[in-house]
């Protein structure tokens, strides 16, 4: 794997993160998949950039609700070091300012599924919020709700209730996570909709940067004492970070076909693979029937075309 010239930092299942100095990350999306929890030995071409591209849409689009740590996706205004690398970084990477996370998975749900329908079923709440009785799976909730879950090391995130957010971040900042939370999960499910495709929940990760020159007024979005600038970091609003069902097939009463790995969950369990390590390739079929759901979400939503 290139490093780009850079110190690597992290790799998570899809992403690679590099320091580019000064306070600044290297965001690179590769093209790996992963499901049940593993990543698969197939790519799919182009799927980085879908995902890059995404985020960049959506950071735009919410840039009157809140500040995000975007300095930059246009190679040609990264450090000079980066210039030789601008095939392999166009498209699929950004420069972000480094923040403080806040160690908070801020989780909007507007639909039961995943573990919000596991919690449920244990005792009708999720993340310690009473729900009414009788819902099904995939049903839509009264109202949307913030179910903030604990980063997790070593597998799941675990969900976690409003006081355990409280006890770990202080009452403002968990306050003000829940509000800005349910506010841009508002604005983006009121996007998606528009588009035939229900944003059936989604994660969101913050972080606090310094200085005033942010893409959003220092003034208007506050700060956090000390601590600088609260901003959206991590990506945002992508199929990897949020569950989109095409509403014209939505049928509560069961697990929705998932948007963009349906093709992938199928063939592994039509294989029968146990979901343990190594994982299987996928067939050039499947791969190209994934690519396309990946192309036509990112369609549907940003409305443009994306070029290769
Ligand atoms: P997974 O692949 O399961 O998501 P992961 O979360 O460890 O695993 P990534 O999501 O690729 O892997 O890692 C991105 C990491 O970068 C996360 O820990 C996230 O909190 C962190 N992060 C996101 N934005 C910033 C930022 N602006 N500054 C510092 N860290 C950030
Ligand atoms: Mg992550």
């Amino acid at each position: 794997m290139s490093t780009f010239g850079l110190p690597h930092v992290l790799s998570g299942k899809v992403r690679d993160l590099y320091d580019a100095g000064d306070d600044r990350l290297l965001f690179v999306a590769s093209d790996r998949i992963s499901a049940f929890d593993n990543v698969l030995a197939s790519t799919i071409p182009g799927k980085g950039k879908v995902l890059t591209q995404l985020s960049l849409f959506w950071f735009d689009y919410l840039r009157d609700i809140v500040p995000n740590h975007l300095i930059t996706a246009a190679v040609d205004a990264y450090p000079p070091v980066l210039r030789p690398f601008h095939s392999e970084l166009d498209g699929r990477s950004m420069l972000v300012r480094r923040a403080r996370m806040v160690p908070v998975e801020c989780v909007a749900r507007g639909y039961l599924s995943g573990s919000g329908w596991k919690d449920y079923q244990r005792d009708g709440s999720v993340c310690g919020i009473p729900l009414p009785a009788g819902l099904r799976e995939s049903d839509r909730l009264p109202q949307p709700i913030f179910t903030p879950a604990a980063k997790s090391h070593s597998g799941h995130d675990e969900n976690i209730d409003f006081d355990a957010v409280v006890a770990n971040v202080g009452a403002p900042l968990a306050e003000q996570l829940r509000e800005l939370t349910l506010r841009i999960y508002a604005t983006a499910t009121a996007h998606a909709e528009s588009k035939g495709l229900i944003l059936a929940d989604t994660k969101f990760e913050f972080g606090f940067v310094s200085g005033t020159d942010l893409n959003g007024s220092y003034a208007e979005h506050g700060t956090g004492g000390d601590g600088g600038v609260l901003v959206l970091a991590d990506e945002v609003l992508t199929p990897d970070s949020s569950r989109y069902w095409l509403a014209s097939g939505y049928a509560p009463g069961g697990a929705q076909p998932s948007f963009d790995k349906q093709f992938v969950r199928d063939y592994l369990l039509s294989i029968r693979w146990n979901q343990q390590p190594p994982a299987p390739a996928l067939p050039d079929e499947v791969i190209s029937q994934t690519r396309a759901k990946y192309v036509q979400a990112f369609e549907a939503l940003t409305g443009s075309h994306l070029e290769f």
